[in-house]
């Protein structure tokens, strides 16, 4: 998808826009940083992540009248029935108060089971309307007995994805980029975009000439 065409990312998480922009790079469009562009708070109000981004993206595909993607996300424990879920940022003020927070229920816990999900949400305004993408990823793992590591955000030092020994945190972005939620969806995402039907219907948006 060869474009001039640029993306907004509806989100003032510098570290998704981060994470976002390398992953969808092939794609071949700049994916602008939502607060570069404006300062927009949007209701999460909806009961499901393909709810919330989708809410997002169409908030700020509307706001500034160009394509968005939209990424909501979670960590869901097995052992606090599958929480915190859609309120995993809400749960505490601070990354580390939040993963204080986890680890203080999980504590005496052998049963260590968790998953990170992601929903992508694309919306590209038509002269009708808009057209929607969606995908979603899942990465299982398991959830440390204490915080390691500096790199990523949120949960990402007690997080240890399946197959590893460290945490997302220790581990790095060599593996957080192949196997993370938001890795899995944006593949989703651009298999849907270069999809030989996709690409024809999105064609006079994206591939204008010089
Ligand atoms: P959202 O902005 O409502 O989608 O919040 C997602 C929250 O889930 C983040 O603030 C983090 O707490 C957590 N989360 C989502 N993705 C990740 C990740 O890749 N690493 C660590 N925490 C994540």
């Amino acid at each position: 998808m060869a474009s001039r065409v640029e993306v907004v990312l509806a989100s003032g998480n510098a570290h998704k826009h981060r994470e976002l922009n390398a992953l969808l790079e092939p794609l071949g469009f700049p994916l602008v940083f939502g607060p570069e562009r404006l300062a927009l708070e949007v209701e999460e109000s909806g009961k499901t992540y393909a709810e919330n981004a989708l809410i997002k993206a169409r908030a700020w595909s509307r706001a500034l009248g160009m394509p968005a993607v939209a990424d909501d996300s979670g960590l869901e424990v097995e052992e606090l029935g599958w929480g915190p879920g859609l309120i995993s940022s809400r749960v505490a003020p601070t990354d580390e108060e939040r993963i204080r927070w986890l680890l203080e229920r999980m504590q005496g816990k052998t049963r260590r089971v968790a998953r990170f999900v992601a929903c992508l949400a694309m919306v590209l305004p038509t002269a009708t309307g808009s057209e929607v993408v969606m995908a979603e990823g899942i990465c299982r793992g398991r959830i440390a007995l204490e915080a390691a590591g500096r790199f990523g955000f949120g949960y990402d030092p007690v997080f240890i994805p399946c197959g590893e020994r460290k945490t997302f945190a220790e581990l790095g972005e060599s593996v957080k980029s192949r196997v993370s939620h938001r890795a899995v969806a944006s593949r989703g995402l651009r298999d849907l975009l270069e999809s030989p039907s996709m690409v024809e219907s999105l064609s006079v948006r994206f591939c204008e000439t010089d």
